[in-house]
């Protein structure tokens, strides 16, 4: 039962650890992929809102160069002014546009007049913005810069080379500077389905929108060396990071969760498999226990009836037979207590008529036929309660005494009972009959005076039919109650 048990429990702990096992890792990678997931949505709306204003600078660049002859001498040129200030308007988060021609001489957007100090220290070819545009074709260039204009130290800058449409050459660079406030927006008001960090680098490894985290120079350049994709992800240092590329690919967004995080989240979503182990666990350990108790229990009763004498060593077998046996008849079906009798446990009579059909052709099978003697008059003298509690004490004795030989009894009717042996000699099954009677006879019941006998009539099977034998019983039957009741006659 134990080895049983343990086994069990194993294959418990066994299905446990392995369920949790593979939950844990689904539930990382799900965890994962809702990371992604936020990130995609993040830097497909950060690009979205960059791409709507680079595609206005780009419609302006193709205008700028055609229609509209800058007249370099004359930077109060009122139509391109004009022209470009309505452009402005509809760009809610611009700050201004600049124009800048191959020789230095530019428009700027807002007008702001700078004093003529700060006019000559300003040469708008010497901003980087400048010159990687002026290099390029055809690309748009995100960068931070500074707007002296505006006073501001750093502003998101989108920049296109104007090419003359006639003979492709590079005339100037158009630039829009962005509020960087309002991308930083996006990034703080976006909420992440876990605590992270989302942010955008470049790829050289510097901070381009920061909504105000610290972080060590070497981890972005790190970062920068491992997000060299498109799009993609990787741990690093204990973190998972996720990235996609925005902004003509110039930049880079990033979100960095501690692997901490998801792995407490993993285990809080775990911990109902382990709970679950653990209860089945709890009432295997019950059912284990309970199941020992009752064994106890019943290996206590038979050491005690064994000291005290009430069974012999040989009966034991019989009780453990007949505790398995009761055990098994409590959870037998219909079908089995239709064959059995309600009174006295006994086989019934419709289970007789099937067995002994079954048996009548074995050679070595005997039929008895036990009738007790005087039933009548134990009734009349102590009432029907009394004679079901003979009936009762009859049937029993005569299960007790069987042993585990193959004898069956049955309540064949009224205070008849029919016993049927199998593969045991006509003594052995004589001296059964015997004891039995013997056991009954000497039998003292609190009721003073009440002395009960049977008498019985034994004959063999063996090929003859059924009728024949039953009648050869009760003939022998009739001929113990003739010779003085209390005996058997078997032959
Ligand atoms: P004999 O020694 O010749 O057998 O005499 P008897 O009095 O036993 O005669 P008989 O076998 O004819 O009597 C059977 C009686 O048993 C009749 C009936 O009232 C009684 N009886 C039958 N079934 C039950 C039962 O289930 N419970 C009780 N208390 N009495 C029963
Ligand atoms: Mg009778
Ligand atoms: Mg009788």
């Amino acid at each position: 039962m134990n080895i049983c048990f343990s086994v069990i429990a194993a294959t418990f702990i066994f299905i446990g650890i392995v369920v949790g096992l593979s939950q844990w890792s689904a539930v990382q990678e799900a965890n994962k992929s809702q990371n992604r997931l936020y990130l995609g949505n993040v830097a497909s709306f950060l690009d979205k809102y960059l791409d709507g204003y680079e595609s206005i600078v780009r419609e302006m660049t193709r205008i700028a160069a055609d229609r509209h002859t800058f007249d370099k001498k004359n930077e109060n040129d009122l139509t391109l002014r004009n022209w470009m200030i309505e452009r402005l308007r509809i760009m809610p988060d611009a700050l201004s546009i600049i124009h800048v021609d191959n020789n230095g001489h530019y428009i700027r957007l807002p007008y702001v007049p700078l004093s003529s100090d700060e006019k000559n220290r300003w040469d708008p070819r010497k901003e980087p913005w400048f010159t990687i545009s002026v290099e390029d074709s055809d690309e748009a260039h995100y960068s931070i810069s500074r707007d002296p204009f505006a006073n501001r130290e750093h502003v998101i800058t989108i920049s296109l080379p104007i090419i003359n449409g006639t003979d492709g050459s590079n005339t100037g660079v158009l630039a829009l500077n962005l509020d960087l406030e309002k991308s930083t927006e996006i990034l703080n008001t976006a909420l992440p389905p876990v605590k992270s960090r989302t942010f955008v680098m470049n790829r050289q490894g510097e901070l381009v929108i920061n909504p105000g985290y610290q972080f060590d120079p070497k981890v972005l350049k790190a970062i920068a060396l491992n997000a060299r994709e498109y799009r993609g992800d990787f741990v690093m240092n204990n973190r998972y990071y996720a990235y996609r590329t925005i902004g003509s690919q110039s930049w880079l967004v990033v979100h960095e969760v501690e692997e901490s995080v998801l792995g407490d989240i993993a285990f809080r979503q775990c911990m109902s498999t382990v709970l679950g182990t653990l209860a089945a666990l709890i009432v295997l350990l019950f059912c284990w226990w309970s199941t020992r108790a009752a064994l106890n229990a019943i290996f206590m009763r038979i050491a005690t009836s064994i000291r005290s004498g009430a069974i012999n060593p040989a009966s034991v077998e019989e009780l453990i037979f007949e505790e398995i046996h009761s055990s098994q008849q409590r959870q037998s079906s219909i079908a089995h207590e239709a064959l059995t009798d309600g009174l006295t446990g006994l086989n019934n009579r419709r289970a007789f008529d099937a067995d002994a059909a079954r048996l009548s052709a074995d050679p070595h099978a005997q039929l008895a036929m036990i009738d007790i003697d005087n039933f009548k008059k134990i009734n009349d003298t102590w009432g029907h309660t009394v004679g079901d509690m003979v009936l009762k004490t009859v049937a029993e004795l005569g299960l007790r005494l069987r042993g585990l030989e193959n004898i069956s009894l049955y309540r064949y009717g009224g205070e008849e009972i029919a016993v049927i042996f199998q593969g045991i000699s006509a003594e052995k099954a004589q001296s059964y009959l015997e004891k039995w009677r013997i056991t009954v006879n000497t039998r003292t019941f609190r009721e003073k005076d009440l002395k009960v006998s049977f008498s019985a009539g034994l004959c063999k099977m063996g090929g003859a039919p059924l009728s024949e034998t039953l009648a050869c019983a009760d003939r022998r039957l009739y001929q113990a109650k003739k010779n003085g009741k209390n005996r058997i006659v078997a032959a």
